[in-house]
């Protein structure tokens, strides 16, 4: 290049320099004081629940009752993804960051969809067989020009947000433990530091809570839920009041209570609000013999933000043996109660109570039912216990319990409106099976345990199930002070998915029947709705740019919920997920995709006796039911619904592995393939059996 020519360019890229410069200052980068005042810009969603109280409430009111029936699509991205996507999207200076599953992340420009960056941490296959429910990522975090995830393999990855490239990556679960943990929850960053908890409370794994440095990725403090062992460790004086709560040794069979989801902040109080997870293995017996409240699980605990020193907790199912977990989204209010303005922290845990509580001393304010309970006659106020059932502590003798492990309200966002004064979210009214499983043997390691008979003895469900609750699915809007429920929006199938309320009066859901909707904030009225091939089961955001206002939602049917639907046959959902973002007069089409769940077809003829179905039901509950549903109904993909294909190809899948890219690893290491036959005739049995059902379902 010749100098003359060197010169210009130098100019030129001066010159293009100064009008970036113009058009658009550099915006600051997203710190705490941003976020904390993310009032004053409200066309950014900044962080998870777009402020620290996680309302999930969008002061943008463009998109009104009156005109929202105008509501198109603006723009829409394949994510490529199967399986359930759970994330809402931040918005942050006109840059769209979405992770789905296999913590892939991308960025999106937002207002036409440009991808910008994508970047994927190359999480290793098998950790699908390691995860509860779902290959999930609920979230990320922005901080100082960075996006910060964490990985289902453990790893926290701070990325650079302009660019996608790693920063720094740390891994956040301690290594030779024999623990079957994953992460899947959103990291939040407050006080500059980075927290993120852990999921396996169904393999029994202990879980803690662990902060980091936002710049550096260098570990702060750990908070662990369940007391460590006493006679290796040096315990806190937190553990130590824990520690006495527990009987015998507690800390051999892992004692379950990771906290995977809910963390929030108050940024005046300094302190940090986790919701911890149910018992591990459920079952009490096994791991605390004797009972007592096995402290911290089933609470909302409150921690210093500075060095996670333990400040207060509340107990929301002392010595759980029901899966309740109390993971669910903790929400920060200031509310009028009795003629005073308390500052609480509002809750809807599995376990089927609503409770409010005042989060800067711990004081149980209010709990009331949201949903049909049969755990728990109440909660005591003055001793802010539950007054329990007491054949819930199931024996031998196999009982039905409301509600059951999926909970009345799982992981799905709420969001909360302050003009109508109410709280929206999911509920799910369900039941399950218990009893005490004399043969359970503890595994450290192993996937499920839970040391109660809840899905290993088809006969005895399919008699319970005679009698059980027909199940009831709805959005529910909640009334914190009155503690009452204002309306609520029935839906035929299970699986509808959290919340966005906008200062338009609405609430934004996507709903089971593959549609995303709007309701009024104040009545519940249906005001718009519009089929999107998907059950957009994370929440929705709002953001504005260029004076626009739009709603976005990443879709993508599956997650816990998803396996828990014994009851309701899944929606026809597209194969894959996408990204959706709708604006006022917003005329994008979606076009027809593959339906994941292909025209039902005959299943093969049976072969083999009665015995190997019943080995063969046997195998499915301890290796399938995880992912497929107690008695292969519904879950992650509805067995009874295998092409004719797939049942040619069952060996194939399930020994070879021939689906391992979808997360269907091979379970040739647990299984011989004359196992997996009878697995196979069990399941031409259950499709036989369901032959009616699922002919009339659409
Ligand atoms: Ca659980």
């Amino acid at each position: 290049m010749g100098r003359l020519l060197k010169c210009a360019a130098v100019l030129a890229g001066i010159a293009i320099f100064a009008s970036l410069a113009q058009a658009a200052a550099p915006p600051r980068p997203v710190d705490g004081a941003r976020i904390a005042n993310a009032d004053s810009e409200p066309g950014q969603w900044l962080s998870i629940g777009r402020t620290y109280d996680e309302q999930r409430h969008s002061p943008l009111k463009q998109i009104t009752t009156a005109n929202v029936k105008n509501l198109g699509l603006a723009w829409y991205a394949d994510l490529g993804s199967v399986r359930g996507v759970e994330a809402s999207p931040l918005m942050v200076d006109g840059v769209l960051y979405v992770t789905q599953p296999w913590n892939i992340t991308t960025a999106y420009d937002a207002r036409t969809g440009k991808v910008l960056w994508k970047y994927d941490p190359k999480v290793p296959v098998k950790y699908a067989r390691i995860a509860c429910c779902d290959i999930d990522a609920r979230g990320l975090a922005a901080w100082k020009g960075k996006i910060i995830q964490a990985t289902l393999d453990g790893r926290l990855i701070a990325l650079n947000a302009r660019t996608g490239k790693v920063i720094w990556s740390v891994q956040t679960l301690d290594e030779g433990t024999p623990w079957a943990y994953t992460v899947t929850g959103s990291p939040r960053v407050f006080d500059g530091k980075v927290l993120i908890g852990n999921a396996g409370a169904e393999a029994a794994a202990p879980g803690y809570l662990t902060a980091y440095d936002a710049e550096t990725g260098k570990k702060a403090w750990r908070f662990h839920v369940v007391p460590p062992n006493p006679n290796t460790t040096k315990l806190t004086k937190a553990e130590e009041m824990a520690a006495k709560t527990w009987k015998g040794e507690w800390w051999k069979i892992g004692g379950g209570g990771t906290p995977w989801d809910s963390i929030v902040y108050d940024p005046v109080a300094k302190l940090v609000y986790v919701g911890t997870g149910n018992g591990g293995p459920y079952n009490q017996v096994f791991r605390s013999p004797g009972g007592g409240d096995n402290l911290f699980l089933a609470s909302v605990v409150a921690l210093k933000v500075e060095n996670g020193d333990y400040v207060w907790h509340y107990q929301e199912t002392p010595g759980d043996q029901w899966d309740y977990t109390s993971t669910q989204p903790i929400m920060l209010a200031d509310l009028q109660i009795g003629g005073r303005l308390r500052k609480v922290a509002m809750h809807a845990p599995k376990n089927g109570f609503f409770y409010v509580i005042d989060r800067l001393t711990g004081e149980l304010i209010s709990a009331e039912k949201y949903a049909p309970v049969t755990w728990a006659e109440r909660i005591d106020l003055k001793t802010g216990r539950p007054v329990e059932n007491p054949i819930s502590r199931y024996g031998t003798t196999p009982i039905s319990i409301s509600p059951g492990r999926g909970g009345a309200h799982n992981w799905h966002p709420m969001a909360y409106n302050p003009a109508a004064g109410l709280v929206y979210f999911p509920v799910t009214f369900s039941a399950d099976i218990y009893a005490y499983d004399p043969n359970f043997k503890q595994v450290p390691g192993g996937i499920i345990q839970t040391g109660s008979h809840q899905s290993n003895m088809p006969e005895v469900r399919a008699q319970l199930r005679a009698v059980m609750p027909k199940p009831q699915n709805y959005l529910v809007a909640w009334d914190p002070v009155k503690q009452k429920e204002a309306w609520r929006v029935n839906y035929q199938r299970n699986g509808s998915g959290g919340l966005l309320s906008t200062a338009g009066n609405l609430v934004f859901q996507g709903t089971a029947d593959t549609t995303l909707a709007a309701y009024r904030a104040d009545t519940g009225a249906k005001v718009w709705e519009m089929p999107v091939q998907q059950v957009p089961i994370a929440a929705p955001i709002s953001y504005m740019l260029d004076g626009v206002q739009y709603i976005a939602v990443a879709a993508g049917y599956g997650g816990g919920r998803a396996e828990m639907a014994y009851n309701t046959v899944e929606p026809d959902v597209a194969e894959y997920g996408r990204l959706l973002v709708f604006k006022l007069g917003g005329k994008a089409v979606l076009p027809k995709v593959t339906i994941a769940n292909p025209t039902l077809e005959p299943p093969p003829r049976l072969t083999g006796s009665v015995d190997d179905v019943l080995v063969g039901g046997e195998l499915y509950a301890k290796t399938c039911s995880g992912c497929h549903g107690d008695e292969a109904r519904g879950g992650l993909k509805d067995l009874r619904r295998m092409s004719a294909q797939t049942h040619k190809d069952f060996q194939n899948i399930v020994i070879g592995g021939a689906r391992k890219e979808r997360g269907m690893l091979s379970f040739a290491d647990v299984l011989t393939p004359a196992q997996a036959e009878n697995i196979h005739r069990f399941l031409i049995k259950r499709i036989n059996d369901d032959w009616i059902e699922l002919k009339n379902a659409k």
